[in-house]
């Protein structure tokens, strides 16, 4: 705690070629504790100017012949291993400044982000020595008159822009891929959410990264993020957030086709067959739409449980909900923080008005709680059609939308029914339904008898409107690298 607060008191400053220090014209914006509503600290609010600070930063650190162009792969991989190994040593710290900025539990922080954030910097500092090209046959003469092969080279220069739901996280699902691959990154964290990511940028410096190969930009989405984002100076962006900002994102990297990659919403489809074992699947059904308070873009928000063991699964859930413990998130007995912000609660409150006026019934919760801080009640909805807006629009609370069926055929037809193609859960006994169903299932990632299990080696991202490219595993190196042929002629 006392680090933390240490953080906070220091007013950290934006980091730009290895320098932190003030946005050029001064200007700041508060950062809340969604916990109580109260002003955390004041942090930089960078405007064009900075990022064009940044952005020049970034380039020279990448320019040929710069010590960070000159650093080993073996090098760049004990770099990664090192802040992974800082972001353990200061694990406490973090999680502390995730809960005071994010409201998300000190434990869950703790015992999840911060060992998540870690493990991506440590798994990725294997891949460092390992991105290979390969020597490939030579068809269009005779075979020993020519040599051909490839070489991966790092994209260059790549904005990262992240979202408030998991900042921590988020920051290394960026920041690692690209200094495995030999980037150099510019992280520009959510408003809400800018405090860990400053930190981050301390302890980044501190492992002994050459200057401006990470920079760390506070500000609005609409001014930092959307400058980022069009900037000819960079190379790729790298968006974690809504559909629809991903969508501007990319028509704002238009202008040089910079390389885009997007992590974007969800509605995700958790299916309990009758066959389950609920004892299983009533925890992870839970856990898979409360956890976070619902802010997750894998959240299972859409629960399809057959119609026989419907009313079993749903009391379960509801019991569940009911045994949260909402409170400060700071509070080591709370198991359910506050929203993230005043804003985004009403939204969250908004749908659960849609719903109900629409004929939908709220089984538990339903409420705010009490308390200064954004807090909600988690929430099952019934009654629901398909058509309703809790039913086909990301919510991004905790509330679930509980739909029974009867027929799988028609199951699998009603949980592709969305634009969105992030997640999906499975609950059956049966190893032959669950494979049959995961492979007819328009989704990413599909977990059988678990939800929201993540490693930095799987990789996670979404089919049709939840984005473009995978995080995380062998695939995301794909994102931060162009393929250089090289053909040789041999013959004289
Ligand atoms: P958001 O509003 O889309 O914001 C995401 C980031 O983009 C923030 O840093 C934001 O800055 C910035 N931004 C806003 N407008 C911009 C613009 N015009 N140009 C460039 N950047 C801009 O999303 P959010 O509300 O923070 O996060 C919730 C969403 O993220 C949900 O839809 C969720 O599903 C999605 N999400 C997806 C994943 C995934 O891996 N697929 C993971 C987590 C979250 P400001 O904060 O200043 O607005
Ligand atoms: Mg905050």
């Amino acid at each position: 705690m006392t680090a933390a607060l240490d953080f906070l008191a220091s007013k950290p400053g934006l980091l730009i070629g290895g320098e932190f220090a003030a946005a050029q014209d001064g200007r700041t914006f508060d950062t809340i504790n969604p916990s109580t509503g109260q002003v955390l600290s004041t942090v930089p609010r960078a405007g064009q100017a900075d990022v064009d600070s940044a952005v020049r930063a970034a380039r020279a650190a990448f320019d040929p012949g710069s010590p960070w162009r000159r650093t080993s792969p073996a090098e760049r991989g004990r770099l990664l291993h090192r802040i992974g190994d800082l972001i353990l040593e200061h694990a406490e710290e973090l999680a502390t400044l995730e809960a005071l900025d994010s409201g998300k539990v000190i434990t869950v922080a703790r015992s999840s982000d911060v060992v998540l954030a870690a493990n991506m910097f440590h798994y990725m500092a294997g891949w460092a020595t390992k991105v290979e090209g390969s020597t490939i046959p030579f068809s269009m003469s005779a075979p020993d008159e020519h040599l051909a092969y490839t070489e991966m080279e790092p994209v260059g220069v790549v904005a990262g822009i992240i979202p408030w739901n998991f900042p921590l996280v988020m920051a290394s699902w960026k920041v690692a891929p690209a200094l495995a691959t030999g980037c150099a990154v510019i992280l520009k964290p959510a408003e809400e959410t800018p405090l860990s990511a400053l930190r981050l940028g301390q302890l980044v410096t501190e492992a002994g990264l050459p200057p401006g190969v990470v920079n760390v930009l506070t500000g609005y989405g609409h001014e930092a993020g959307a400058a980022l984002a069009e900037h000819p100076g960079v190379n790729k962006v790298a968006f974690t957030g809504s559909t629809e900002v991903g969508k501007r994102v990319l028509g704002a990297a238009r202008g040089n086709l910079k390389r885009v990659t997007l992590e974007l919403g969800g509605k995700s489809p958790n299916i309990v067959f009758d066959d389950a074992d609920l004892d299983i699947a009533i925890p992870f059904a839970a856990q898979g739409i409360f956890f976070h308070q619902g802010q997750c873009c894998n959240a299972g928000s859409r629960l399809f449980v057959h119609r026989k063991v419907f009313d079993e699964v749903v009391a379960g859930i509801a019991e569940i909900a009911a045994g949260y413990r909402i409170g400060d998130a700071l509070d080591e007995e709370s198991t359910m923080g506050p929203l993230v912000s005043a804003g985004h609660l009403e939204r969250v409150l908004g749908y659960l008005e849609s719903g109900q006026s629409e004929g939908a019934t709220a089984v538990t919760g339903g409420d705010r709680g009490a308390g200064p801080g954004y807090f909600l009640e988690p929430t099952i909805l019934t009654g629901t059609t398909p058509e309703m807006k809790v039913v086909r629009e990301e919510i991004f609370g905790p509330v679930v939308a509980a739909i029974p069926f009867d027929d799988p055929d028609e199951l699998v037809t009603a949980a592709n029914n969305t634009p969105y193609g992030l997640a999906a859960g499975i609950f059956t006994r049966d190893l032959a339904k669950a494979h049959r169903t995961a492979r007819a299932l328009q989704a990413g990632t599909v977990w059988i008898n678990t939800y929201g299990a993540f490693d930095a080696a799987i990789p996670f991202g979404g089919f049709k409107e939840s984005g473009w490219g995978r995080e995380m595993g062998r695939a995301v190196l794909d994102n931060y690298l162009e393929t250089k042929s090289v053909v040789i002629r041999l013959a004289p």
